[in-house]
């Protein structure tokens, strides 16, 4: 980056910061964006003369609302609620609601600023959102969950619809959760649409939904390391968390060839030497997404180690999954990741790479794949669903499957196109921040002064 675009990046920051304060990840999120943005504006003068990126680090609309409601006990509890309506220039606002004691301004700002860009990747009409709440969900009973879920949708409901915003899950927010969600909706509105998506199958959900992140992102594994003549037949891959995307990138992993060595939760890591094959990963399943219990577990029925309180980034691998969290991947642990052999990173999780881990990905010239392109698999079979809701059709498993395949090959295409340098190496950085941006800004362009 030349001098003068640095001035120009860290006066831009100045700004967004000023009136942002606090907000640490939503600052974090617009550095790498309108870094690597920057020099392409530069060549496209129009998008600063009016003022495109300004605008879009402004949201078009945040709600913030009072959730009451009872627990067991008969005890009054009161969390936050959010809603980020970010941009909706190519399509109604999209993206998902994250319950999680760590959730506030900043961080739902930076993911909704994320959703943005990976939702025009995709190709479908959808503008970026995200919401959530301060709530946790974990260790509470499914009647404590329900009650909140109801309370929370007692105010979101008159700012979402299927034509204006579309909710999904995220952390915390799963299946039973968007039961909970829909159900009350409908109540609310006396209407059944396609308001939300990660919906049952029997009510209006697509098949492969559930599946799509963790595919997704396998698939733009699969993508980068055919640009080097390579497929996941014998590659040792470490993945972190032990939700719905870490649980189905072991599956799709596993399908094509790899082995999936580690999975983590909140306490610390599991490795295990000979594989989370289909059998233990239905183990996984059922304690995860039934019995809501620890992944130590795993260790002591399958006899592989458990490390508490640790990340699995020291353990030797070809491929890194990250699929749990924001900044779980310092630079340090980049280092560790490359020094062991790794050549692969594939983000199922938003930003789950420090920008120091990032800079030392692209500068180490592995094939680094940044969340908003590589995991947009999910938002992506959510459009889906929006269009099989709206066409009141189910499409089948092998339809879906082979349409989000398409995208993430197409995804791939696309940072291919934005982000080869003239030496030959794919920046993905730059391809997917440059992709997703040019349709949204087009759009924005077009539409006026909103
Ligand atoms: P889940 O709630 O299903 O699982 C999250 C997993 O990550 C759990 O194993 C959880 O452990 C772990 N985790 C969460 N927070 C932390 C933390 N602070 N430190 C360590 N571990 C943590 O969520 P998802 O699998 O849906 O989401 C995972 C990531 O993928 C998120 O970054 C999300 O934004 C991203 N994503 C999800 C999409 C989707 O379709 N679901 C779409 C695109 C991106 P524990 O149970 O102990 O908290």
């Amino acid at each position: 980056m030349s001098n003068v675009t640095e001035k120009k990046l860290n006066d831009f920051m100045a700004k967004v910061i000023a009136k942002n304060p606090s907000e640490i990840e939503f600052h974090q999120a617009v550095h790498e964006v309108v870094g690597s943005l920057l020099p392409y504006i530069e060549e496209h003068p129009h998008y600063s003369e009016a003022k495109i990126l300004e605008r879009m680090v402004e949201p078009e609309r945040v709600i913030l609302f009072r959730v009451p409601w009872l627990d067991d006990k008969g005890e009054v509890q009161i969390n936050k609620g959010y809603r980020i309506e970010m941009n909706s220039a190519i399509g109604p606002y999209k993206g998902g609601l994250r319950f999680h004691p760590t959730v506030n301004l900043g961080i739902l700002k930076f993911l909704a600023f994320e959703q943005v860009l990976k939702n025009s990747l995709t190709t479908l009409p959808m503008g970026g959102g995200k919401g959530g709440s301060d709530f946790d969900p974990k260790g509470k009973s499914d009647n404590d969950v329900m009650r909140f879920c109801q309370s929370f949708m007692s105010e979101l409901f008159r700012h979402i619809g299927p034509n204006t915003d579309v909710p999904a899950g995220d952390i915390g927010v799963g299946g039973r959760e968007i039961g909970f969600l829909f159900g009350q909706y409908k109540r609310l509105r006396n209407e059944f649409t396609g308001v939300l998506t990660g919906k049952g199958i029997e009510w209006g959900g697509s098949l492969i939904r559930p599946e799509a992140t963790g595919y997704g992102a396998t698939y733009f594994a699969e993508e980068m390391l055919k640009t080097r003549g390579q497929s996941f037949v014998g590659k040792v891959v470490v993945i972190s968390g032990s939700g719905n995307v870490a649980q189905y990138a072991t599956e799709k992993v596993t399908q094509l060839g790899g082995k999936v060595v580690t999975l983590s939760d909140s306490s610390g890591y599991i490795y295990d030497e000979k594989g989370i094959d289909a059998e233990k990963l239905a183990f996984i399943m059922q304690l995860k997404n039934v019995k809501r219990g620890r992944i130590a577990e795993y260790a002591a029925k399958f006899g592989a180690k458990f490390v508490e309180g640790e990340r699995p980034w020291g353990v030797k691998c070809d491929v890194a999954m990250p699929c749990a969290t924001q900044n779980e991947i310092n630079e340090d642990e980049a280092k560790m990741l490359v020094a062991n052999g790794c050549f692969v990173v594939s983000e199922g999780a938003n930003m789950p790479s420090t920008p120091e881990a990032v800079d030392f990905y692209v500068k180490s010239k592995i094939l680094y794949g940044p969340g908003k392109a590589a995991n947009a698999g999910g938002v992506a079979t959510s459009g889906l669903e929006m269009s099989q809701n709206s066409l009141r059709l189910s499409w089948t498993r092998a339809e879906v499957d082979a349409r989000l395949h398409q995208i993430m090959v197409d995804i791939h295409q696309t940072c291919v196109k934005y982000g080869t340098q003239p030496d030959g190496f794919i920046n993905y950085v730059n391809g997917a921040n440059i992709g997703g941006f040019v349709k949204v800004a087009d759009a924005m362009l077009a539409q006026g002064l909103v």
